[in-house]
């Protein structure tokens, strides 16, 4: 390894480092929202959503790449990476959340039924690292593929 490796593997250990502290600071003080996270953005007002309903820790706004019309993202308010990271405490709400998107997706006769889908890392399809869970109404022959 050549010195310009080498400093380059030492700043990488120090930002590493970094990130570690700014991250315990974070949880120590109860902040754990990520400032450049787009849907933190959604969360705290900065950038524009169609939002449609919101619950204590929830969340909930439209898919503005909807894979049909009325696809609702359900958004934990603070910042978790993925559903994994959800604590189980709200796992309540959020299934109270799902079910009250749901119906009422049914009631505004957006679709007949709906799917409930998580996305877990990339190779899931994953994008935003922002935990999320998508309703999609649906229709007798919408044309639409149900992944399970
Ligand atoms: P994923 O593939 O990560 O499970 O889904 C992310 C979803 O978020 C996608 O369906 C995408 O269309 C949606 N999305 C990404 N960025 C934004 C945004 O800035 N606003 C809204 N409303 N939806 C977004
Ligand atoms: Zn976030």
């Amino acid at each position: 390894m050549d010195e310009a490796e080498k400093r380059i593997k030492e700043i990488e250990e120090r930002i590493k480092k970094d990130e570690e502290g700014l991250n315990s600071l974070r949880e120590e003080a109860g902040v754990s929202e990520d400032s450049e996270c787009i849907f933190c953005k959604i969360v705290r007002g900065e950038v524009p959503a169609d939002k449609i309903y919101e619950s204590k820790n929830f969340l909930a706004f439209l898919d503005n790449n909807p894979k049909a019309s009325g696809h609702t993202l359900i958004v934990p308010k603070q910042h978790y990476k993925d559903i994994l990271d959800i604590p189980n405490s709200l796992a309540s709400e959020m299934l109270d959340d799902i079910k009250k998107i749901g119906l009422n997706l049914i009631n505004e006769g957006k679709g007949d039924g709906f799917n409930v889908a998580v996305n877990v890392g990339e190779s899931s399809g994953q994008v935003v690292e922002h935990a999320h869970i998508h309703v999609i109404p649906r229709k007798q022959g919408d044309g639409l593929k149900a992944i399970a």
